[in-house]
């Protein structure tokens, strides 16, 4: 709390409004020496004056203590960008994270349905076609795995337990980390202590 800045801005207030500290004084029923005081830094007005001065003066108290007038569409303007940048991410992250779900499930499905095709038609196909099916399954299923990971890691964020932050893992922190279904035992990279961080896909703590 700067009183300087504080009693400029009664001051400038004040003048605004057309009064003079006397003025203003007998509004509020007391002395214009503490009005005086007040716009000079040397003094505060006290708690019971607060909402009276700020009616007077046509400010809010958030203005009062901030010294300079909050401009209230500014203030709404920017929680509603935050909001809905938020909304935006997450949805975002909800289709990356539906694909990478997706990319999932076809690799492990063209895995099986190539093992499969070896083992059914395995007196048809030759030795060294099985070979070459089999290592194809594998590089798929490989690959699958690979971006499914890669993208459970990187996709939204991993929530600490211990001070609510936010972080993403490096590959081998997600790597090595033991997990549950969402929950993965990670290190936070803001406060450093371990703990079980719950998967989120945006900062809002939801989901
Ligand atoms: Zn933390």
């Amino acid at each position: 709390m700067d009183q300087i800045l504080i009693g400029k801005f009664i001051s400038s207030e004040r003048k605004r409004k057309g009064y003079t500290q006397k003025q203003l004084a007998e509004k509020l029923g007391i002395s214009d020496k503490t009005v005086s005081k007040w716009e000079t830094g040397n003094g505060f007005p006290e708690v019971s004056l607060l909402l009276p001065l700020c009616s007077e003066l046509d400010i809010t108290v958030n203005e009062l203590l901030c010294g300079e007038r909050v401009s209230e569409e500014d203030y709404i303007r920017k929680a509603e960008e935050n909001m809905v940048n938020m909304i935006k991410e997450k949805e975002e992250n909800r289709k990356k994270a539906k694909l990478t779900i997706a990319i999932g499930i076809i690799s492990t499905v063209a895995f099986l349905t190539l093992l499969f095709v070896v083992c059914a038609y395995t007196d048809v196909i030759s030795t060294p076609i099985k070979g070459l099916l089999i290592l194809i399954a594998c590089a798929i299923f490989g690959v699958g795995i690979v971006i499914a990971a890669e993208g459970e890691r990187t996709i939204g964020y991993y929530k600490c337990k211990k001070c609510g932050e936010h972080f993403v893992p490096t590959v081998s922190e997600y790597t090595f980390g033991p997990h549950m279904i969402t929950t993965r035992y990670l290190k936070c990279h803001h406060c450093g202590k371990t703990s079980w961080c719950k998967k989120v896909l945006s900062k809002d703590n939801e989901e």
